[in-house]
């Protein structure tokens, strides 16, 4: 197969791979039990919080770790918003309409518990900005959805304006950080937001593991509790830690660096030479992306054909996230970002790559797109 849908998912790194062997074969305590071997779990858990925290630049700041992005959204929204209704702010909250499903499904639930939710488009030019947010507020918004990177184009948010003005207008400020981790130099840590959601596999670490991070603007702003039990996490979600997920996260995190984005933006230059010299009529959508999505517009093609000749011919891509995928809808990104243009809405695939991915797989997927193109 020819992968390139790393946006969907990543392969497991063979470094995370193999630590996740030593994991599953020596390093199966609970880590609640008072024994060394649970202690020495508990101690590694630890170690791996601080690890990450102080990878991605954060200074102080809580991590807690989930079954992946999509429970980090649901809790850091709900805990939130919750919170800041609970302390008098206000029920409004005001999120950009590209999000991930994760928090836009989370919204609408909050909506049927009396909450109101404005869900922003872009500036005309396709852009967001604190003003987009800003004017969308309220006296009584309590806080800011904006997700750092867009995982349909790769878009690339002004995460830290945003939050300078989040700090002014509201109580709280949840970025989705998962298309963005690895792939800006700009360490999350600085962004300045009061609560990220990352994921294991998008960066070569395994599926169903995640963390919260939580870094509030007031005391007063406390997490609550999303799982009763045991009382892991500090008791705020209880459940015997997935030691496996865990350390393959922190691996898998440690692994990140400057020499990835070096080879992505190789790719991406790479991909946009390929496809003039094969003369493929394509356009980008989005602008200011990272380098590693890069969602085409291709006006004499359709999508689902698109996808299926790739899928004939062995290669994996999406049209648009793999997440709402399998049902071909018409994608929210692309209509939030080109409202009028159904044709482009119909004719966009997602391409995105990383670790393994070799220019020879551009080729063939564009030797493809080439004889599509011929045919009509
Ligand atoms: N947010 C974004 C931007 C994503 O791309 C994804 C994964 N498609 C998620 C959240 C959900 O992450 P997870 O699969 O870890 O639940």
């Amino acid at each position: 197969m020819i992968y390139l849908d790393y946006a969907a998912t990543t392969p497991i790194d063979p470094k995370v791979a193999n630590r996740m062997v030593e994991v599953m074969t020596n390093e199966f305590a609970n880590p609640s039990a008072s024994y060394q071997a649970g202690k020495h779990l508990k101690y590694k858990i630890n170690q791996g919080r601080k690890q990450i925290l102080d990878q991605l630049g954060f200074q102080g700041g809580e991590i807690y770790f989930t079954s992946g992005a999509t429970e980090a959204n649901n809790w850091a929204i709900m805990s939130q918003a919750y919170q800041a209704r609970q302390l008098g702010y206000g029920h409004h909250l005001v999120a950009a309409a590209i999000e991930h499903p994760s928090v836009l499904e989370t919204l609408s639930y909050l909506e049927g518990k009396g909450f109101e939710v404005t869900l922003i488009d872009p500036e005309p030019d396709g852009r967001y900005r604190a003003e987009t947010f800003i004017k969308a507020s309220r006296p009584d918004t309590s806080g800011w959805i904006s997700m750092a990177v867009n995982n349909e184009t790769g878009q690339i948010l002004p995460i830290e304006s945003i939050n300078q003005a989040a700090r002014q207008y509201v109580q709280w400020h949840h970025v989705d950080a998962v298309q963005a981790l690895g792939k800006l130099d700009f360490p999350l840590g600085q962004m300045g937001a009061s609560s990220y959601a990352i994921s294991g596999h998008k960066i070569y670490g395994p599926k169903g593991i995640g963390a919260l991070i939580y870094t509030p603007f007031e005391a007063d702003m406390t997490l609550f509790s999303f799982i009763h039990g045991g009382g892991q996490e500090k008791g705020k979600r209880s459940g015997t830690e997935n030691t496996l997920g865990i350390l393959a996260l922190v691996e898998a995190v440690k692994l990140m660096g400057p020499k990835d984005q070096q080879r992505l933006l190789e790719l991406n230059k790479y991909l946009h030479q390929a496809l003039e010299r094969a003369k493929i009529d394509y356009e980008v959508n989005g602008q200011e992306t990272v380098p590693n999505i890069v969602n085409l517009y291709l006006p004499k093609l359709v999508a689902s054909q698109i996808l299926i000749q790739m899928d004939l011919a062995g290669i994996a891509i999406s049209a648009g996230s793999a997440c709402s995928a399998g049902s071909l809808q018409v994608s929210h990104v692309l209509q939030a970002l080109y409202p009028k243009e159904d044709r482009r809405h119909q004719a966009s695939i997602r391409i995105s790559f990383g670790r393994t991915t070799q220019e020879s797989d551009f080729d063939a997927f564009i030797e493809i797109l080439k004889r599509m193109q011929e045919r009509e």
